[in-house]
């Protein structure tokens, strides 16, 4: 299939390009500095892309609630007339009260809690208890868990939104270099040992892929950076890569600049941006995510806001009665959408919580292995003319690369394509929306 596989291919301004694993525009991140040619852009004097300038106002919103803040008047300073001038104004007082305490309300979203180390231990306690008498436990994990691979988060305290709305700077990351964490291994290891069913990821860093996690046990619902497909031939042919295949891709563009080695077609990526509906089988794997949500008693959730994730009503099984859906714990160091409906919120970091985790269920945590990382079986070695068709680093061979056979396992995916929405209209259910 060639032309954007979503509907027309839109120009491809520089500025409306979107950063494949945050969904924020790449001008946000040449403007923050992420990209080398930052520079040249910001010299180029250009306008700002519609996402820059809603940052940048609420960068001034918070400027400007900051210089409030500091000239309001405590109430016990107050003198007679002002006292009097205030209690002839009582529907004003009112509702700028209403206004700080849902600011208050907000900023203390924001705020990273931690748990005392005791009460941590006492709830993992619990936790474990509850992941040995799960029927059906299935994980949901998002930018939390990848934060010790060096990789982002968006809404914590450093987190790439966080920092974008502050006006500050993020610092380059290469995720080439990223392996899989702590958290990563763990999830694999309660796999192998049946505690967990199924793996739905908000990241596209196809860690838990390299983590060892089977690829029918997970579903990357925003795709996975390291895999590009031809949808031209039938089923759905896949390429994994050893290297970032999303370089010349962005929102509505998503052809890698690579063919099909069997029918020449164009190769589109796997990502899924921010407003586009995700229609790939795999790694998406709807199918797998829902029908495990469908079936869970209980969901872990590691590491995600749970903003975007609560807006795809099946992995909450809201169709079912409040009681007999499944049970939520999550781990997260910030208030989430779904802390009042969850049964126990954990208040530690990812790898914190899994180790005291795995320890309490007596299980060992694998240490990464790159010799055993299946993305060197998984590849489809390039062909010598297209080598030079990218300049993203590749993940690293392991020192002792006999142990490795290279592209030893590549799949071919079956069946139909399903989907997904993600970010604007994914409320909306199974009603379809054009994309233009
Ligand atoms: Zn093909």
């Amino acid at each position: 299939m060639g032309g954007g596989f979503y509907g027309k291919g839109r120009r491809g301004s520089r500025s409306r390009r979107l950063c494949y694993w945050s969904g924020r525009p790449e001008a946000e991140a040449v403007e923050a500095g992420w990209y080398p040619e930052a520079p040249e852009t910001m010299a180029a004097g250009r306008s700002l892309s519609r996402s820059e300038r809603k940052a940048a106002a609420r960068a001034e919103f918070l400027r400007q609630e900051e210089q409030r803040e500091r000239r309001r008047q405590p109430a016990t300073e107050r003198n007679a007339d002002e006292t009097r001038f205030l209690s002839g104004c009582q529907e004003i007082v009112r509702d700028l009260e209403r206004l700080r305490k849902k600011r208050e309300r907000l900023q203390h979203r924001l705020e990273e809690v931690c748990d005392e180390p005791e009460e941590l231990k006492r709830k993992v306690s619990k936790l474990s208890e509850v992941v040995q008498g799960a029927k059906h436990l299935i994980i949901y994990t998002g930018a939390g868990i990848s934060t010790a691979a060096s990789i982002p988060d968006y809404r914590g305290p450093n987190g790439v939104w966080t920092m974008l709305q502050k006006g500050r700077s993020i610092r380059a990351t290469d995720l080439s270099e990223a392996e899989p964490t702590l958290t990563h291994m763990s999830i694999a290891s309660l796999h192998k040992h049946k505690l967990v069913k199924h793996v739905v990821s908000q990241n596209c860093d196809g860690l838990h892929l390299r983590s060892g996690l089977p690829r029918e046990a997970l579903s990357e619902l925003h795709g996975n950076m390291y895999i590009e497909v031809c949808t031209s031939c039938s089923p759905n042919r896949e390429y994994v890569r050893m290297f970032d295949v999303t370089e010349r891709t962005a929102l509505h563009r998503h052809q890698t600049g690579r063919v099909c080695h069997k029918c020449g077609a164009q190769l589109r990526d796997t990502i899924v941006h921010f407003g586009e509906k995700g229609i790939l089988q795999q790694p998406l794997n709807w199918k797998a995510a829902t029908e495990a949500a469908g079936k869970a008693d209980v969901i872990l959730c590691l590491g995600s806001s749970l903003k975007v994730l609560k807006k795809y009503p099946h992995l909450w099984c809201m169709s079912k009665p409040p009681r007999h859906r499944p049970k939520l714990y999550i781990v997260n160091l910030q208030w989430t959408p779904k802390d009042d409906l969850a049964a126990l919120k954990l208040h530690g970091k990812c790898d914190d919580v899994m180790k005291l985790l795995m320890d309490e269920l007596g299980l060992p945590i694998p240490c990464y292995d790159r010799t055993k990382d299946p993305i060197f079986s998984m590849a489809v070695p390039l062909r010598p003319e297209e080598e030079g068709s990218h300049s993203r680093k590749p993940v690293a061979l392991p020192a002792n690369l006999h142990e490795v056979q290279l592209g030893e396992q590549q799949q071919v995916p079956a069946g139909p394509p399903s989907g997904g929405w993600f970010g604007r209209g994914c409320a909306k259910g199974t009603k379809r929306k054009k994309m233009s």
